[in-house]
């Protein structure tokens, strides 16, 4: 994964012409979000670089879309490749959303019943950026989701609640759909306490120490792994 902070003057990708790409690629940086543009960019390439490995049309998973700016790079790369993105969230916010939290905002919320409701802007983003055949919108809790999917995934892109409990759900429900020689990527680890919480980067370093991932590339707080060996059997419930 490169480090895109430079001006984006890459070879155009034949698959997709370029005032295409580049106009996706503006919507994206414009949209409302927790998405830097260069962060934004490295996870375009590694969708690209999913769709790539897959024999088939990729299936790619967004955890955490909120108003839909990462959906728009994951998009982008899904119509270049002919993929599919499923992005999941309930779209009420995550803990640090609500009222009171630092990464709050008054505009989402709905004021008839007073609860963030992103799913109206997510929606505008997705059809604004005219993706809507290459991105299906699942709506709801992404363990839950993720407890019955069976598709294997050739990307997986977790961005959910950060708080220790909503994080590790989400690595234990989805981290397992993703196929061998294919893709994690997880966003805002910081490995220094002193610019972000603890969970994501907690993720990131379990899953090497699994030994069923290894590092394959990071720009910001964006990691990307490849899994190199199958998910663990999941532990067997205790005999009553
Ligand atoms: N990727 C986004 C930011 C995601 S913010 C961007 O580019 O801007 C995290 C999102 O995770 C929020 O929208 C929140 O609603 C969602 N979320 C948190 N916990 C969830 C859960 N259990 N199920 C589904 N979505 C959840
Ligand atoms: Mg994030």
């Amino acid at each position: 994964m490169s480090d895109t902070r430079q001006p984006d003057t890459r070879q155009p990708d034949t698959r997709q012409p370029d005032t295409r790409r580049q106009e996706l690629l503006i919507f994206a940086r414009a949209a409302k979000g927790f998405m830097p543009d260069d962060e934004g960019l490295a996870l375009y390439d590694a969708a690209l670089r999913a769709a790539d490995a897959s024999p088939a049309a990729a299936t790619l998973m967004e955890i955490g879309a909120w108003c839909g700016k990462s959906t728009v790079y994951l998009g982008a790369a899904a119509e270049a490749t002919k993929a599919v993105l499923f992005s999941v969230d309930h779209h009420h916010g995550s803990e640090e959303n609500q009222p009171g939290w630092d990464h709050h905002d008054h505009d989402l919320v709905d004021p008839t019943t007073g609860r963030i409701d992103t799913l109206p802007f997510w929606r505008a983003t997705v059809d604004g950026a005219g993706i809507g055949s290459s991105v299906v919108g699942m709506v709801g809790d992404s363990p839950t989701i993720a407890s019955r999917w069976c598709t294997p995934l050739d990307l997986c892109f977790i961005d959910g609640g950060h708080g220790a409990e909503p994080a590790w759900a989400d690595f234990n429900g989805w981290a397992p759909h993703v196929a061998l020689g294919r893709w994690l990527a997880i966003h805002d680890v910081f490995p220094d306490p002193a610019d972000g919480g603890r969970p994501p980067y907690e993720l990131w370093t379990a899953a090497i120490e699994s030994g069923e991932f290894t590092e394959d590339g990071e720009c910001g707080s964006l990691r990307l792994l490849r899994r190199v060996a199958p998910p663990a059997p999941a532990p067997r419930p205790a005999a009553p």
